[in-house]
């Protein structure tokens, strides 16, 4: 099947799977793949690891955004780098999922954010996955897919991750986590998470991968007639 120069928006609540199926449609479509999320994680590291947002959670905004002036914050070989220290497996843990909601209502840490997935989408051929892209990153992109799954299914894939990683984790603590990210993420200011007008639903909670791809690829075929 010949697929488009297109930007596919995955946007929806955490844990759906966004971020697998991304990676799959990447593979199979020779897309480029971008983990908006991974960047509100790699800015929360930053600001715990230089006394940016204290233990309750509350911010020094001014020095934040003064601070991400300087920040060298990209994706490279393994993931995700503060210049050339790699922090993918920092980021993926439970204190900075614990802290990346607030970090992510500062509308100065979105714009920093933004503006470095708006140079990738330049290229097309993108899949992106996080919250506000469909919406805010980019209202223009040809597909937008709004994910959801049933909360047990969700924090049961999550902490199964996270164990495969070799973290230690209660499966409460991880269902907390994601309804109070969500809840965040929905009731924020500055592009809350809310499913753009022209997306599709998907609702994977009793889905695999292949059967999303074929799913995704009928959606592409009707629209594009290819
Ligand atoms: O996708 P992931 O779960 O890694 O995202 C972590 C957090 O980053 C989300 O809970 C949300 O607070 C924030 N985020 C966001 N907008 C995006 C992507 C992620 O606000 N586009």
């Amino acid at each position: 099947m010949h697929i488009p120069d297109i930007i596919i928006a995955i946007d929806g609540y955490s844990s759906t799977g966004k971020s697998s199926f991304a990676k799959i449609i990447a593979e199979e479509f020779s897309f480029l793949y971008l983990d908006s999320g991974a960047l509100y994680r790699g800015v929360t590291l930053f600001a715990i690891e230089n006394g940016y947002i204290s233990d309750d959670n509350t911010i020094n905004v001014p020095a934040l955004a003064q601070a991400l002036e300087n920040l060298d914050l990209h994706f490279g070989e393994q993931g995700t780098y503060i210049g050339h220290r790699c922090i993918e497996k920092e980021i993926r843990s439970m204190e900075v999922a614990g802290k990346v909601s607030p970090i992510a209502t500062v509308a100065q840490v979105r714009d920093f954010v933004d503006r470095k997935l708006r140079e990738f989408g330049k290229s097309k051929r993108v899949v992106m996955d996080g919250r506000d892209i469909g919406t805010t990153v980019f209202p223009d992109a040809e597909i937008k897919i709004f994910m959801t799954a049933a909360p047990m299914v969700r924090a049961e894939r999550r902490a199964a991750e996270m164990k495969a990683k070799g973290q230690d984790v209660m499966i409460e603590d991880v269902l907390a986590n994601l309804q109070e990210r969500d809840y965040i993420d929905s009731h924020r200011e500055v592009s809350p998470l809310t499913q753009a007008a022209d997306a599709i639903v998907l609702d994977n909670s009793e889905m695999t991968i292949p059967q999303q791809i074929v799913w995704l690829k009928g959606i592409i075929a009707d629209k594009f007639g290819c």
